[in-house]
């Protein structure tokens, strides 16, 4: 077997049944075929100055699902090369991101900043090569001098330096000698270079910062085009794959990595960044509405932050759908929201018990019922009976849904009305004899009368009835509190405002009721899921509940208007 074929047989999936491979497949399969590389090496290389969102995730698992299918490696790698934005708290909470993700980095967790040292031996061997020189110009003038589109760039006069004064002075920028701002090392390259990143480039900046993991060992600090080529071939990543706002940049990763003479280079590819329509993503943004009280914090269920997926009750394998549906490809295109609730719509449909839950409760009394104590069984989930039953009490009072009855009801109404019989889920039919109202004639009681033949699971069928309704035992029932979540955005009015490039918030984003619920939910703990029967999934909140009073997080209605897109 050829490495070749060995590799593919290690794929995980079962390479038959694959029948179109995305563009980046086809570059690794070529690389493998060529012998470019005998191995698939990826990483995620995050900066820790936020939370990951799910954008990041699809980049995850892109380059975590690669290393997998090819029998590689992944590495996970923080790119903390900027101390300004970087806090500890940040890379806890990616770590925990990622792996809740299911990306398993092993025992390859790697930060920039480790190689600071092996990034500074670099750059001294441009200097001795002739390839990086010291240079005095402000950040201005560096501007000024790169020319323009049309125009070639102006010579740095730092650029007629000896490599002695220019070693002596780039140990001087290390040394502390000069202040923030007063000295730059440039990659000589070529100033008249159609490509702006490669008119000689800066490549480290003089910054008296303390890291969060270096502290005060250095007051120069790389710049992420020098700095992100080498961490890839430190670490022997094959395929270094980013989003499309580097391609530009690649000719000068290429230069960094043939210029410090890394033997197997690696290669960047670049594909294009997932957006959700109408959904603030980048991590700015997110930012921004924590900080102005919007939302509250980066996990708040209404973002897509992924720590506010997981609080909302979305799962891995349905962001992991969600990714695979969006597919790869190097074409911007924009992803609905419809499409990840889909996702999480059919991963939770067998797994999770239906159960019943009334979020808007009006009172029904069954005149003739002269139980006590009954309990009757229900299925956990119909289309699963793997997740077994469940016993219900019932009693002369229920609450049911405010909609599920009518006084005056259009055509086609099949639910409660006056003289209309429906059937109460896992109970008995009943017939609506009347009703009482407020004084402003908002429906207080509804008044039933239940025959016992009717019994779910006595096989009755002496007549049928068209709608089914869902309950809840008045007296048994528990009160919890339910978050009714709608996009934090404005929707008619877009993402972002275009006068002042505020985002357009939607006011009525979150809405609190309580409902009443059967008493088993009561029990219910933090993170677990659940289908409220006719409505929608929910979860409970892992941080507003407490023992015995969950409060439930609606992760999404059953309402779909979504279809899957036909397979090109
Ligand atoms: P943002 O500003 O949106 O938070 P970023 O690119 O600044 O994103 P980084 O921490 O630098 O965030 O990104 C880590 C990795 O995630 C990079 O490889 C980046 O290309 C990738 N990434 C970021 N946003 C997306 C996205 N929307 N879709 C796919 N990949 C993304
Ligand atoms: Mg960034």
């Amino acid at each position: 077997m050829s490495e070749m074929e060995n590799l593919n047989a290690q794929n995980e999936e079962g390479s038959e049944e694959k029948v179109s491979r995305n563009f980046i497949e086809q570059m690794i399969d070529k690389d493998l075929a060529e012998g470019v590389y005998d191995t698939v090496h990826t990483r995620f290389p995050p900066e820790p100055n936020g939370y990951l969102h799910i954008g990041h995730a699809k980049s995850i698992l892109l380059n975590y699902g690669l290393a997998k299918q090819y029998g590689g490696k992944f590495n996970m790698r923080f790119d903390d090369t900027n101390p300004t934005k970087e806090k500890i708290e940040f890379v806890n909470s990616q770590l925990e991101d990622i792996k809740w993700l299911g990306a398993d980095w092993e025992d390859r967790l790697f930060f920039a900043s480790d190689y600071f040292p092996k990034m500074y031996e670099g750059a001294v061997k441009l200097i001795k090569k002739g390839k990086a020189y010291v240079s005095d110009l402000s950040a201005d003038e560096i501007r000024e001098y790169r020319g323009t589109l049309t125009e070639p760039g102006k010579e740095d006069p730092g650029a007629k330096r000896s490599v002695e004064e220019n070693l002596q002075l780039f140990e001087d920028m290390k040394n502390g000698k000069f202040a923030d701002g007063e000295k730059v090392l440039r990659a000589r390259i070529d100033m008249a270079s159609p490509n702006m990143n490669m008119r000689d480039p800066v490549i480290y900046r003089v910054a008296h910062m303390t890291h969060h993991r270096t502290g005060d060992t250095w007051c120069i600090y790389p710049m992420y085009d020098f700095a992100h080529p080498i961490e890839d071939a430190e670490e022997g990543i094959t395929h270094s794959i980013c989003t499309l706002e580097f391609e530009d940049h690649r000719p000068l990763y290429d230069w960094v990595v043939r210029e410090l003479e890394y033997e197997r280079p690696p290669r960047q590819i670049e594909f294009a960044k997932l957006y959700l329509k109408n959904v603030v993503t980048g991590k700015r943004y997110i930012k921004k509405l924590v900080e102005d009280g919007i939302a509250d914090g980066w996990d708040d269920p209404r973002l897509v932050s992924i720590s506010a997926l997981r609080r909302r009750g979305y799962t891995p394998e349905s962001i992991k759908m969600f990714v695979e549906l969006c597919g790869v490809s190097k074409a911007h295109s924009i992803a609905d929201m419809a499409m990840l609730e889909y996702c999480i719509r059919e991963d939770l449909k067998l797994k999770k018990p239906r159960m019943m839950a009334i979020l808007d409760p009006v009172k029904l009394v069954i005149d003739n019922y002269e139980g006590d104590g009954e309990m009757l069984e229900a299925a956990n989930n119909l289309e699963n009976e793997e997740l077994g039953t469940r016993m219900i009490p019932f009693s002369k009072e229920l609450y049911i849904e405010r909609e599920d009855f009518m006084i005056d009801p259009p055509k086609k109404y099949f639910r409660l009305f006056p003289g209309n019989e429906v059937r109460l889920m896992n109970a008995y039919f009943v017939k609506c004899e009347s009703y009482e109202t407020d004084e402003n004639g908002n429906v207080t009681v509804v008044h039933c009368t239940y025959d016992p033949e009717t019994k779910s699971g006595s096989g009755f069928t002496g007549r049928k009835v068209k709608g089914t309704i869902h309950w809840v035992d008045a007296k048994s029932a528990v009160p919890v509190e339910v978050r009714l979540f709608e996009n934090i955005v404005d929707e008619e009015k877009g993402v972002y405002n275009e006068e002042d490039g505020s985002i357009n918030v939607n006011p009525d984003s979150r809405k609190i009721v309580t409902a009443y619920v059967e008493p088993g939910l009561a029990k219910a703990k933090a993170f677990e899921s659940f289908q409220f029967v006719r409505n929608g999934f929910y979860c409970v909140d892992y941080k507003d509940s407490k023992e015995g009073a969950p409060v439930f997080n609606r992760i999404v209605s059953l309402k779909s208007s979504f279809t899957l897109p036909k397979q090109s």
